[in-house]
Order: structure tokens, then C-alpha cells, then sequence
């Protein structure tokens, strides 16, 4: 379905005009008394899906950790346990018809088994002669000495595996019991009239799920436990509103469980498949959108006037004009700042594309209708840099502002806090020091948070907290991480967006180049030179991600080695996130000021340093960084007026990885390359949850299914113009589906 037909019709079904409908029997008008009076979900029970899982029979502790540790705690969770992938196993093979390598099932009868002796301690082989009335067969299994025992002669058995020339290897068998239908066909798999008795060929034949398994619990065990579980699908609410469902041709909560998990063929799997994503991307999205409407309903904002004796001057005073972007964006601010509801707005744009002229800007115009301004950023380092920025960017005018962050002396913060709290103070900069519960300010307008997916919602709660009375302060999100459009829409449904493309002109392209080892001498003549005409020099260490401990020590490693080596002519530093502020912030003063020529720093220097003469980034390990992150990295070049040079090294073993690093070297839009990335790698790796605030989807795949999200999303907007409010009792359980989902927090990561 596109995503136009999608809405047209749902909008069709949504039209009050289309009331009053007619009932399909009598044909006789369906109104409220009646619809009442249809005895509808009395008998759902949800709660009995609350059940553990160790009520299933045959699950003791040990099982029933091992399901705790993928994080299976009730029956409900196994019904959401969706599969990974089937096997499709049609219908049993005669054994004469079996060829070599063929994977097959098989109907057999046991004629004879044995436990075949091996010299090998860890290897046990069960070896048995079956038959089928086409022929006998040798069957073996590795690692189940207990079978023979079980595998009397006449034992009916079910086999899937592949034959080989020591005869046929099983996978997978299900002993038949008496009666079982033989011939694997014609089984009776519908688990809702089924419960708890197992379906001969659960595991051998038809389409058969293999579902995320872990350690200690083998996808056998999961597939049987899966199926008891189902019988509860019936409890289950239905979340979706009927009319959607309707007009997207989706299955119904229950069924579209039952087929995604046995399904009966392929078509079933993708519709089934559909509906799960459709609902969870439409959940997610409910509930992004009513944490908002949360946010509106409980505070107010401040109405500002339009722009004046502020930041005309400040405008004109700067030493460039806006790019066309960033007056776009002053002018959505604007907008935003005088519709009397606090402002979320998100400001989306790469290194160096002006966001802080327009934090600045959005500050200003808080200065002078009569409030305050703060911006908050996640690190030291990075409030620091700001508060320097805005003191360069300020420049003539005098206006006070102040920084605030844990290293802030005693004194210095004491002064800060009292004329913050009476109101002299217009204008601070901090860290999470800002939203402190002694931080009091008189009259919070607005604020700025930068890297805001650094910060959690309590971090933002506690913000909106520090506006006067009932006021909320206006806020302005900042993020250098440009995440496609696709993806957008789930990590920040709940803000406004707003996007600075364009670099500010004069920006000189920085030329990449991904080289191999042969290549390193080169590389560290190359930078020599360029030292030696003047310019200065970044090493970036690679990525080791377990920790920051290693990644520290890495660096300093590699920085004595260079000194004691390479650029034992050149005065090198280091610069990594283990050294305290204090000494962090000399090294990066002694680098801005020329002192030294080779910085060797970890990524922190990703955010934070801005040296307009360091023309030359080396990074190593470029296959472990993200695209958006080398980008982001190399971005600390090419901010002056010389021409700059990027050399990645790093080994990339796979095609994934060499088309990655050719596309850093080839594309110079942030933009461009996050859309590359997540085609590459998917969106789980591109941008991990707990940085990005993007919920894991169990069903849902971005970029692939963003035209589902756009339909849900739309169909939401729809719902929410219609009702007022997610919470309307004619929306059913829908706002209970969404906590029980995604919680009352943001979208946090699930159990995957
Ligand atoms: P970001 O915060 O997005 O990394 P900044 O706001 O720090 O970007 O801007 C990067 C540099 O570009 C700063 O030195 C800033 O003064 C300069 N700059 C910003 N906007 C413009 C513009 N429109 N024209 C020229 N230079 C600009
Ligand atoms: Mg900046």
C-alpha cells in the first residue's frame, strides 16, 4: 500500500460522515446503545499472560533463568517472542527418494538403535536403523547418548536432517505418539485448540520458526514453549483501532501472533509481519506524541515579541551574514516562540554548520523579552567550548554570562547562584550542574540543550522544572548527529525538526583518503610537511568500545610511541576522556594556542575542539567508527582557510566495510552519509539505542519500513485531531498498549 492510498483510506473510514453505519445482519442502523450492548472482550483475561514462564510444564529454574536471561519472564513475553526466520519443510519424503545432501523429513519406524562407541570423550553417536515402507535407512544422532535407550524397535519418529554418505544426520525428531497422524501432512497446528498437548510436526515439517534463542535454551525448547504460550493469545487487547485495521487490511492482534509464529505459508509470515510492525511503529509513535501532549497540557510557555533591540544589533554586529538555513531556522524559532507553548524544537545540523549562532540567537531573544537563558551541554569539555563561543560571538556587548559545571569553585558558584536566582544573571553555560535542585533561576526562558540524546527524560523533566511557576522554558535541542529523515521520525517524533544543510561559504572540502598499511610511512611524512609548514595535526586512536579505561591508555601508548618515533622533530600531546578536566582542557588550550603540532587524542575530540589551523586528521581504526562518526571527527578539520587532508587507515575485511570507507572518502554530506550508513549497516548499529534514544523494534525494520511509519504516524495525527486526546475511551486500550510497549519513559532499548 502506498502511503497515500493508505491515509485516503482510512480517512474514508474515519469520516463522521460515513456514520451512521449499518450493521451487516439486519442492515438497521448500528447506534451507541446497540454497539454497547454487543457483549465485546468480556471474556479477555490478559492478566493470565502475566503468567511465568516456569507455569509451562517442564520448566524448572534452570530453563527458566536461561529464558530470563533473553528476557522472557511471562507467557506474554513468549506470544511477542517473534521469529527470526522459518525453515520451510513441506510435507515427509519417502526414503527412496532420498538423495545425497538433500535436507528432508522423514516418517520412520525404529527397527533398531544403538549408543555406536567413539574414542572421542565429548562425542556420543546414536546410530538406529529406520524404515518407511519405501525402504530402510540409517539414521544418526551426535550428542544424544539418552535416545538409545528411548528409540525402541516400532517407535514411530519423525525426522529432519540431511543425508549424507554415513547415512542420514538428524537435525531435528519428534517421536509420534500412538495415533499420531504419520504421514506429517495434515497435523492439527492450531495451538488455540491445541493447548498444551504438542502437535506431531511442530518441529520438522511446514514452516517452521526459529526464534531468537540463547544460551542454555535451544530453539526446540523455545518452539514448544511458544506454542503453549499462544493459547493466551486470545486474552490479548486489541491495540488498533478497528477502522485502521480495516482499511490497512491488517490481521487482528491475536491472529496475526498465531501466524507469525506458525504460520501455514510465506504469505501468512509477511501479512502477519506487516500488522506486528505496523503496530509497533504506530505504538512507538502514540507514544512520542502523548508524552508531548503530557508536556503541553501540564505548563504553559513564555509569548515572546517578535525580534528587536536584541539581536537586530547582535545580527549586524557579526562578522558574516546567516546562511539561507539559518534564517530559515531563526525564523521557525521565532514562530515557535510566540505560540505560548513551550517550544521543542530540535536543530539537526553537522560540525561547523552554524548551530551555535543560532542557540545564540534563540538566547538572545529570551534576554530581551525579559527572561533567562541557559544551555546545557553533556560534557565539560563541550560546555567550556561553548561558553568561549559565546563569549567570542558576543564579542561588543555587554552582556553577562557565566559558566556552570562540576568544577565550578565553591566561591565562584556561590556568586553564580545568587545572581541567577535574582535575576542580574541573563545569560549561563553549563553541564548537568545546570539543573541541579539548588540551581534556582528567576525567570527561565528558554534553554538550549546540546547533544540532547545525551540526556534522559528525567534530565529534561527536571528542566522544564526550573521555568517560573507553571511556565515551561522554551527549549532548543542541538544535535551534530544527522540522522536520515526515516529514522528521524522515530528517535524524535516528540520535536519539532529543523535542519541546517548548507555550510556556512568559505568551507573548503576536506579531501579523504582511505589508505592500507604500506601507505603508513607515506602518511606520516605527509603530516610532517604539513607541519612544517605550519599547520597542526590530529591522530585519532581507534574505537575500542569495552572501555573507556582502554581506549585512554591506547592513546597515551600510541602518543609516546609517535614522540619517541615518528614525530620525535614535532611536540606532541595527548588528549583522551580518563584525564581530568583541568589537565583535558590544557592540552586542548596549549593545541588552540599553537604549543603543540600533533594532538593523539581518543574521539572525545569528535565534540568539543575547534582549531582552525589543524589541517590534518590521521585516523586509525576508521573500519570500527560509524560513517556519521568519522564524519563528525573529521570535521575538526577544514575549519580554516587552509586546505585540509583526512588519512583513514583500517582493515576492511568484508565488502560491507570497504563500501563504507569508500563512501566517507567519496561523500562530503553528513546527511548523505547516514542514509549510506543505515542502508549498510542497519539501523540498530548505526546508531546504538542508548545514544540515540531509538527504541529496537522486534518487528519493525527502518529504513525499510519507514512507508508503514509514515502511515502511522499520519493515522495518529488523524486519531489525535478527531479525539482530542490518545486517552479517549472510543481509542480503547490503545494508551495502556503504549506503556505496557514502550513505558512511561522514552523508548527504552528491548530486550532484543
Ligand atoms: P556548529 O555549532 O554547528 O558546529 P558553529 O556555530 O560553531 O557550528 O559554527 C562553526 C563556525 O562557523 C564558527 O566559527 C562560526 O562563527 C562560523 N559561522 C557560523 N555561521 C556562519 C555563517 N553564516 N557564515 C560564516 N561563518 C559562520
Ligand atoms: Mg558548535
Amino acid at each position: 500500500m502506498s502511503t497515500e492510498q493508505a491515509t485516503t483510506r482510512a480517512e474514508e473510514l474515519a469520516d463522521d460522515d460515513a456514520w451512521p453505519m449499518r450493521g451487516i445482519g439486519d442492515g438497521a442502523p448500528l447506534d451507541r446503545d446497540r454497539l454497547l450492548a454487543v457483549p465485546l472482550r468480556s471474556w479477555r483475561r490478559p492478566a493470565r499472560n502475566q503468567a511465568r514462564v516456569d507455569a509451562l510444564a517442564g520448566v524448572g529454574p534452570k530453563l527458566g533463568a536461561a529464558a530470563e536471561r533473553i528476557g522472557l519472564h511471562t507467557l506474554g513475553d513468549l506470544i511477542e517472542h517473534v521469529p527470526h526466520s522459518y525453515r520451510d519443510r513441506a510435507g515427509a519424503t519417502e526414503i527412496a527418494e532420498l538423495r545425497l545432501g538433500m535436507e528432508a523429513t522423514v516418517v520412520v519406524e525404529v527397527r533398531s538403535a544403538r549408543l555406536r562407541p567413539t574414542r572421542r570423550r565429548n562425542l556420543s553417536i546414536v546410530e538406529a536403523t529406520v524404515a518407511d515402507p519405501s525402504g530402510p535407512l540409517q539414521a544418526s544422532w551426535f550428542n544424544q547418548a539418552w535416545l538409545a535407550e528411548r528409540l525402541k524397535p516400532g517407535t514411530r519418529l519423525l525426522l529432519n536432517g540431511r543425508l549424507d554418505r554415513q547415512g542420514f544426520r538428524v537435525e531435528n525428531h519428534e517421536i509420534l505418539g500412538d495415533g499420531a497422524d504419520g504421514d506429517g501432512e495434515e497435523q492439527d497446528r492450531d495451538p488455540l485448540s491445541a493447548a498444551g498437548r504438542l502437535p506431531s510436526g511442530l518441529h520438522t515439517t511446514g514452516m517452521v520458526p526459529v526464534h531468537p534463542a540463547g544460551d542454555g535454551l535451544r530453539p526446540q525448547k523455545l518452539r514448544e514453549w511458544v506454542w503453549c504460550a499462544l493459547a493466551g493469545a486470545r486474552d490479548l487487547h486489541e491495540p488498533l483501532p478497528a477502522a485502521l485495521r480495516f482499511a490497512h487490511g491488517l490481521p487482528a492482534a491475536a491472529d496475526a501472533r498465531l501466524a507469525a509464529h506458525f504460520p501455514a505459508d510465506g504469505a501468512e509470515v509477511e501479512l502477519a509481519r506487516r500488522r506486528l510492525a505496523y503496530e509497533e511503529l504506530f505504538l512507538h509513535q502514540a507514544a512520542m506524541l502523548a508524552r508531548r501532549g503530557e508536556r503541553e497540557d501540564e505548563r504553559v510557555g513564555l509569548r515572546f515579541e517578535e525580534p528587536g533591540e536584541l539581536v537586530r544589533p547582535w545580527l549586524a554586529s557579526l562578522p558574516f551574514r546567516l546562511t539561507p538555513d539559518q534564517s530559515a531556522a531563526c525564523a521557525e524559532i521565532d514562530r515557535d516562540l510566540s505560540a505560548g507553548r513551550p517550544m521543542q524544537r530540535l536543530l539537526m545540523g553537522e560540525v561547523g554548520s552554524g548551530k551555535t549562532v543560532i542557540a545564540l540567537y534563540a538566547m538572545l531573544r529570551a534576554l530581551e523579552n525579559g527572561a533567562q537563558a541557559a544551555l546545557m551541554a553533556p560534557t565539560e569539555t563541550l560546555a567550556v567550548q561553548h561558553f568561549q563561543t559565546l563569549e567570542r560571538l558576543l564579542a561588543g556587548m555587554p552582556l553577562p554570562a557565566a559558566l556552570l559545571t562540576g568544577s565550578t569553585p565553591a566561591a565562584s558558584r556561590k556568586r553564580t547562584l545568587s545572581v541567577l536566582a535574582t535575576g542580574e544573571l541573563g545569560l549561563i553555560v553549563g553541564t548537568h550542574a545546570l539543573i541541579e535542585p539548588t540551581v534556582e533561576f528567576a525567570r527561565l526562558g528558554l534553554a538550549v540543550v546540546d547533544e540532547q540524546h545525551r540526556f534522559g527524560v528525567g534530565q529534561r523533566r527536571r528542566l522544564d522544572q526550573k521555568g517560573p511557576g507553571d511556565v515551561a522554558p522554551h527549549v532548543l535541542h542541538m544535535t551534530a548527529t544527522p540522522i536520515p529523515r526515516t529514522l528521524s521520525l522515530t528517535a524524535y517524533g516528540d520535536l519539532d525538526t529543523t535542519t541546517l544543510r548548507s555550510l556556512p561559504a568559505g568551507r573548503k572540502p576536506i579531501k579523504t583518503w582511505v589508505v592500507g598499511e604500506e601507505r603508513r610511512e607515506g602518511a606520516y611524512g605527509f603530516i610532517r610537511e604539513r607541519i612544517a609548514e605550519g599547520r597542526q595535526a590530529y591522530v585519532v586512536c581507534p574505537l575500542v568500545s569495552e572501555s573507556e579505561d582502554k581506549q585512554a591508555k591506547a592513546a597515551v601508548a600510541e602518543g609516546a610511541r609517535l614522540a619517541g618515533g615518528e614525530f620525535s622533530e614535532q611536540r606532541v600531546a595527548v588528549l583522551h576522556g580518563q584525564m581530568p578536566a583541568a589537565e583535558k582542557a590544557e592540552a586542548m588550550a596549549r593545541f588552540a594556542s599553537g604549543a603543540t603540532d600533533v594532538l593523539v587524542a581518543t574521539s572525545v575530540i569528535e565534540v568539543g575542539i575547534d582549531v582552525g589551523n589543524a589541517s590534518v586528521m590521521l585516523i586509525e581504526g576508521a573500519d570500527r567508527y560509524g560513517l556519521s562518526q568519522l564524519h563528525q571527527l573529521r570535521g575538526r578539520i577544514g575549519r580554516g582557510e587552509h586546505a585540509s587532508h583526512c588519512i583513514l587507515f583500517g582493515e576492511a575485511e568484508t565488502e560491507r566495510a570497504q563500501a563504507r570507507l569508500a563512501a566517507i572518502a567519496a561523500e562530503s554530506d553528513g546527511f548523505r552519509l547516514a542514509e549510506i550508513d543505515l542502508t549498510l549497516r542497519g539501523e540498530g548499529e548505526v546508531l546504538g539505542t542508548k545514544q540515540s534514544g531509538l527504541p529496537r523494534f522486534r518487528v519493525a525494520k527502518l529504513p525499510d519500513d519507514a512507508e508503514l511509519l509514515a502511515v502511522a504516524r499520519a493515522d495518529l495525527l488523524n486519531l489525535l485531531d478527531r479525539h482530542g486526546s490518545l486517552g479517549e475511551g472510543a481509542l480503547g486500550p490503545l494508551l495502556d498498549a503504549v506503556r505496557e510497549r514502550f513505558g512511561d519513559e522514552r523508548a527504552e532499548p528491548i530486550a532484543a
